[in-house]
Parts: C-alpha cells; sequence; structure tokens
C-alpha cells in the first residue's frame, strides 16, 4: 500500500501540525501529579471536586500555549495539499476540542477540517484509546484500514494500531517505534514527498 491512495487522514495536534510546547514536566508539578502517571487519567481518578479545579487549571494553561500556536515544519503545506485533493481530514487530541480549534486557527488551516472531525478529550476515550478513530471511520463510512493516523508519539501509533488504521510516524528523526509505525518522517515535509 501507498499513502498516495490514502484518502482519509487524522492528525495528532500537538507536536505533529503545530511545534511542541507542552512542559509536562511542569504541568505534573503544578497539579501535583506523579512523574510515572498519565495526566488525564490521574486528573480523571481524583475526587469530582479536585478533579474539576485541576482540568479547569489545565485547560486554561493549555489556551495560553493554543493562543500562541505556531506551525510545525510543513505541516501547512501537507494539510493544504490534502484538503486540495478532497481528501477527508480530522484530528485527535487530547487536547480540549475548543483549543484545538484555536490552534487550528493560529496556524492557518482550520478551514481544512470540519468542526464536527476535531475530536478533543472530551469528545472520546483519550488515545492510547482508540475510540476516537473508530467514531470518525463510522462517521465517515471508511474501513479502518483505508484511514491513516498520523503523530508524533507512541500514543498516536498505539491508538492507529488498535483501530487497525495505517500509522505515520512524524517530527522525530529516527523510527522509534517501528513496530508500530507503518511510515516514518522526520517531518511534514518529509511526509509531503510520501503523498
Ligand atoms: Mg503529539
Amino acid at each position: 500500500m501507498s499513502l498516495a491512495h490514502v484518502r482519509h487522514w487524522v492528525f495528532d495536534l500537538d507536536g505533529t501540525l503545530t511545534v511542541a510546547v507542552h512542559d509536562f514536566a511542569a504541568i505534573r508539578r503544578h497539579l501535583e501529579i506523579p512523574p510515572e502517571a498519565d495526566i488525564l487519567s490521574h486528573l480523571a481518578a481524583l475526587p469530582a471536586h479536585e478533579s474539576k479545579a485541576k482540568h479547569a487549571w489545565l485547560l486554561e494553561h493549555e489556551r495560553a500555549l493554543a493562543v500562541a500556536s505556531t506551525a510545525a515544519p510543513g505541516a501547512v503545506e501537507l494539510v493544504r495539499e490534502l484538503a486540495g485533493r478532497g481528501h477527508r481530514l480530522g484530528i485527535l487530541t487530547r487536547n480540549a476540542r475548543e483549543l484545538a480549534h484555536i490552534s487550528l486557527q493560529a496556524i492557518g488551516i482550520a478551514d481544512c477540517f470540519q468542526p464536527n472531525d476535531v475530536l478533543g478529550r472530551d469528545e472520546a476515550a483519550h488515545k492510547p484509546d482508540p475510540a476516537g478513530l473508530l467514531h470518525l471511520a463510522g462517521a465517515w463510512h471508511v474501513r479502518h484500514p483505508d484511514m491513516v493516523m498520523v503523530g508524533d508519539h507512541q500514543m498516536d501509533l498505539q491508538a492507529g494500531r488498535a483501530a487497525g488504521t495505517a500509522t505515520v510516524l512524524v517530527n522525530q528523526p529516527e523510527n522509534l517505534w517501528p513496530e508500530l509505525a507503518d511510515w516514518h518522517a522526520p517531518d511534514c515535509t518529509d511526509l509531503r514527498k510520501l503523498i
């Protein structure tokens, strides 16, 4: 199979289409989350009032980052090329949907995504759970192998594998997870050469 034939693309956002800026160690320190814990899973397991307060802090912290988003190298050109070919594009992010919209607007490609095709942590179980990909496959009436999940992190690839989609690792100089990634590109400029 070639990526040139894939017409349904789902992207991670932070670190994939935008330059990664989250300082997760600092977020964990501020929210008193152990270094090895998954941030979203940890918050979900807290008592309701504490979970709500910490989620609210996280949302505001991430809002400031979203407003200041900058595009990853080649990301705007890649997305515009795919949209120009009439391909269906989605976002699956562990960030909040409203902040994903802000980030997409900040880097100038919000018009390439239908609002309902942008799934945040409140729309689907967070990655590595494949729920968001399965939801988009259903909404788009597409077989899972005819979709591709693109991301910069192991969790993006795990979600793709679990959903049965093709997978692409980007924005890592080496293919860190060859067993999970069907393709690897050092950045979105190189990925565009594969489509
Ligand atoms: Mg990422």
